[in-house]
């Protein structure tokens, strides 16, 4: 049996990711920082498809958490590196920690799990998929550490599908726009339908269209370091 190890995925693109790639047939293990009972609801959701599933408390950006959850995982196939946080301010007022914790879960986070993933996955092959941002592309004004982190990440994909190609291994980017989900909960209504008169497809994105586009990378055999936007045309 084949695994996909997702992780961030208690709630929001994580958990939608979860249970459409456990529709695929993957067994899907994931991970969340702390939030039990969402992961809990996932959980039910995954098992509701008729996959196994696992739920592991791992913060991302923790080594020796990575190390463990990793050496409780069998069959890797596919890892999804969803989990991530934003934050939102000036610059000038940006206390250097904060810029740290973002970088910390959006990137090293990505990269702990992309390294502890390579090890199981070189030999049989595999398939990483990361989440970044249309923000990483662009820049957001009063985001910039969420925006530098994301940009990052997109650099990280484009090195990794390059390294890695040779031992069968595929890194691609999905970079959503606007999801409907927790994260974007700080957004009055207003802030909101303000953002989406800039959106051609004039809404936001659900969870569950973000995951196809993963779902897509996951099984297209010949696409390696791509970028796909699913931001409803806001950036083309
Ligand atoms: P949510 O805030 O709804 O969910 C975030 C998930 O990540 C939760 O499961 C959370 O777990 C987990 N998580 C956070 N920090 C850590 C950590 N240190 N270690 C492990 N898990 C962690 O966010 P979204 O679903 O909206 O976002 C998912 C991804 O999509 C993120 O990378 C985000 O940047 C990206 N994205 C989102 C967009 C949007 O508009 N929503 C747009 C573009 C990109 P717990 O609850 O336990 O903390």
């Amino acid at each position: 049996m084949s695994t996909a190890l997702i992780t961030g995925g208690s709630r929001g693109i994580g958990r939608a990711i979860c249970v459409c790639l456990a529709k695929e047939g993957y067994d899907i293990a994931f991970c969340y920082r702390k939030e039990e009972k969402e992961a809990e609801e996932t959980l039910r959701l995954i098992r509701e498809t008729g996959a196994g599933g696992t739920a592991i408390r791992c913060d991302v950006s923790d080594e020796r958490q990575v190390k463990e959850m990793f050496s409780s995982v069998y069959g890797l196939e596919v890892l999804v590196n969803n989990a991530g946080i934003s934050s939102y301010g000036l610059i000038q007022d940006m206390p250097l920690s904060e810029w740290e914790r973002l970088f910390s879960v959006n990137v090293t986070g990505a990269f702990l799990c992309t390294r502890a993933a390579v090890a199981k996955m070189r030999g049989r092959g595999g398939c990483i998929v990361n989440v970044a941002s249309m923000w990483g592309e662009t820049g957001a004004s009063c985001e910039a550490a969420y925006s530098a982190s994301k940009a990052a990440l997109i650099g990280f994909t484009k090195a990794a599908a390059k390294e890695l190609a040779p031992s069968g291994i595929r890194v691609n980017a999905v970079s959503p726009g606007m999801i409907e989900t927790q994260m974007n909960a700080r957004f009055s209504e207003e802030e909101i339908a303000e953002f989406v008169q800039g959106i051609p497809l004039g809404r936001q994105g659900t969870p569950e269209e973000a995951a196809e586009a993963v779902r897509f990378l996951v099984q297209s055999r010949y696409v390696t370091g791509e970028i796909l936007r699913v931001n409803g045309g806001t950036v083309v």
